[in-house]
């Protein structure tokens, strides 16, 4: 890094790539190296610093570094999905261990957890964010080796308190991992608040625009966990290639303007929606009356998101008709791309997951705002 990066904020470091040019060339963009191996000298020596791009090429090394910065950690890996990234984690727990997780949360972290504790790998035990103590009575109770949370928590947007959970992790021997692909860097430092890692799926705020599967694990310290991940990392292959790396650099050099109006159109969008008479519920950490409110305003400080669901009063039939009467909502699944994506999220789930009937959830991308509010209110008119 250049001296310039060491005292820059992380909005500069990252609308500037952490102002990486290219030396050979003066290129002021960092090129995409796609090569998958790296020169030895006459002695067998590298030239470089690196031999094989598994586990990383220059590309790859500059998206992690970017993230790192960003994230405060002191390292990163990239992987070839969130979920990957996950998958990374909970093989860095003993077997037979306990990590300790949410009721409500990603669907697909959900099941892989679930499949860790039906194959015997792990032991999943689970704690309820809307229920006070809840956290602290689990970890107690089931002294789990990883206590692994998402905030605001898909799809109702649970709030759980990080600073809070990082102390009962201190008091009960755990690691703290977050998933904090909801809440990127510019609006919440889970490492700064005592998380031990971050695992995001690089596919959402991260790069941006729907157009990277990426994952990555940032830490906030070298330790024996972290080598084993990295071992991980390198021994299993499950790496991006070096384009979405490449694109995952230019997504995250607008995160923060991305995520400021995606959190504005969603805030905007919910305070329409409040006290519609076709719904039961708008959920958004933004709102005042959302349980999470105080401590997403403490948390979020640089924006509540562009995620918001609502429940409607007609349950699974007006769920799917609201889904499929947008037309600026692209009805498709995912979050966090600059366009607006709208899903009705049970069926998706499946039958066994807690999410209602009815629950709508909504994307905001960085659309006009009146668009968005007109159109989600002509959808309704058809429910
Ligand atoms: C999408 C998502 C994941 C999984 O990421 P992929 O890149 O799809 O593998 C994990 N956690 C959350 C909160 C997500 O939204």
């Amino acid at each position: 890094m250049s001296p310039f990066s060491q005292r820059a904020l992380p909005a500069t470091l990252a609308a500037q790539a952490l102002h990486r040019t290219d030396p050979h060339t003066g290129a002021v963009i960092a090129p995409l190296h796609a090569s998958t191996t790296f020169l030895r000298d006459e002695n067998n020596q590298l030239v470089g610093a690196m031999d094989y791009r598994r586990p990383e090429g220059p590309t790859e090394q500059h998206a992690a570094d970017i993230l790192t910065a960003l994230e405060g950690g002191v390292d990163a890996r990239l992987f070839s999905s969130g979920l990957a990234a996950a998958v990374a984690v909970f093989d860095t727990v003993k077997p037979g261990a306990t990590i300790l997780a949410q009721t409500q949360m990603y669907y697909g972290a959900k099941k892989l957890l679930q499949r860790l504790d039906s194959d015997k790998r792990i032991h999943l035990a689970l704690f309820d964010p809307s229920i006070d103590g809840d956290l602290a009575a689990k970890a107690r109770e089931h002294e789990p080796e990883l206590i692994w949370i998402e905030t605001p928590a898909n799809p109702g947007w649970a709030v759980v308190d990080v600073a809070g959970a990082a102390q009962i992790a201190r008091e009960t021997g755990a690691v703290l991992a977050v998933d904090g692909t909801c809440a990127p860097p510019c609006t919440t430092r889970a490492l700064d608040l005592g998380a031990d890692l971050v695992m995001h799926s690089a596919t959402k705020y991260l790069n941006g625009h729907s157009d990277v599967l990426a994952g990555a694990v940032v830490t906030k310290a070298q330790n024996e966990r972290w080598a084993r991940l990295c071992d991980g990392h390198a021994l299993t292959g499950a790496v991006p290639g070096s384009l979405e790396s490449w694109l995952l650099i230019r997504g995250m050099r607008t995160l923060f303007v991305r995520f400021e109006r995606q959190s504005a159109n969603a805030l905007a969008l919910a305070q329409a929606l409040q006290g519609h008479p076709k719904l039961e519920a708008v959920l958004y950490p933004g709102l005042p009356d959302h349980p999470g409110h105080a401590i997403a305003a403490r948390q979020m400080t640089g924006g509540f998101g562009g995620l918001l669901s609502v429940v409607v009063k007609g349950g699974a039939p007006d769920a799917a008709k609201l889904a499929a009467s947008t037309e600026v909502f692209l009805q498709a699944t995912s979050i966090g791309g600059v366009e607006s994506l709208i899903e009705h999220r049970k069926p998706i789930e499946g039958p066994a997951s807690p999410t209602p009937d009815g629950l709508v959830r909504l994307s905001c991308g960085i659309e006009a705002e009146a668009d968005l509010i007109d159109d989600v209110m002509q959808a309704l008119e058809r429910v």
